[in-house]
């Protein structure tokens, strides 16, 4: 998969995204990414790539014509079709699906505004989706598309060993979330490791890890889970 991503600062991505899962998806040759920055493509002796806003008031606005150009640029860098998405405290919030849909795909461009944004008329002309990390403002979008490049890059075939395996992460499969989990010692002045786990019994400990996670679930998002819907396994699970 390849990420593009036009910023006014695309150092602070890549490095980002230079660790862990990531980087090492991207030495495997699982993720490219390169960045773009407007700056290269404005004209005049101070390469202007912001204005103040017509109408008035506070902040300044990212220009259309050097985004535009380094927009070009990074759609001419591969023939892929490539996703357009401007990171955007206005988008749909990401979510697991979303990033499930976006790692399937050959090609991503992260545009990441600063200052209060981008002129409209480039977001209509040249996005496909605006995406938001969550409600909150940041002064930029790079920290936003530095979430993005690692949601989607560890979802790439062989990016994950099996030690670090999506399968039961949170959201997934039918979408509750992560039961918890312990590792050596058993016992420890903290507390004990749950028998269950010692116990060696595959299924009593899947049953276990199931009713963990529909409780967590119930407890931190009942917005995730309609209780209506639960098959009777896990009625009696919970009702246990
Ligand atoms: N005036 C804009 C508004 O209120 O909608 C906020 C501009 S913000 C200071 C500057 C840039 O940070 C935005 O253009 C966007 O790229 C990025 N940004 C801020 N919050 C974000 C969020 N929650 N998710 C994704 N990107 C965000």
């Amino acid at each position: 998969m390849r990420i593009d991503v036009v910023s006014l600062f695309p150092d602070f991505i890549d490095q980002a995204a230079a660790v862990g899962v990531v980087g090492r998806a991207r030495e495997r040759g699982l993720l490219t990414m390169q960045g773009w920055n407007p700056r290269d493509y404005a004209e005049g002796n101070y390469r202007r790539v912001d204005d103040r806003p017509f109408g008035g008031g506070p902040g300044m606005v990212m220009l259309i014509e050097p985004l535009r150009a380094a927009l070009a640029a990074a759609r001419a860098a591969d023939p892929a079709p490539v996703r357009v998405i401007y990171m955007s405290p206005q988008g749909r919030p990401l979510t697991q699906a979303k990033v499930r849909e976006l790692a399937a795909l050959p090609r991503l461009l992260l545009l990441c505004g600063r200052y209060e944004g981008v002129d409209e008329r480039f977001l209509q002309a040249e996005i496909d989706e605006e995406l938001s990390i969550g409600d909150y403002v940041l002064s930029g979008g790079e920290l936003a598309a530095a979430v993005v490049v690692d949601a989607v890059a560890r979802l790439q075939d062989g990016a994950l060993g099996d030690a670090e395996s999506a399968v039961q992460d949170s959201f997934e499969g039918d979408g509750l979330l992560d039961c918890p989990h312990y590792t050596r010692p058993v016992e420890h002045d903290m507390g004990r490791v749950p028998d269950v786990l010692l116990s060696g019994n595959h299924a009593e400990i899947a049953k276990w890890r199931r009713q963990q996670s529909l409780v967590r679930t119930l407890e931190r998002r009942p917005d995730l889970i309609d209780e209506t819907a639960l098959g009777k396994a896990d009625r009696r699970l919970l009702a246990a």
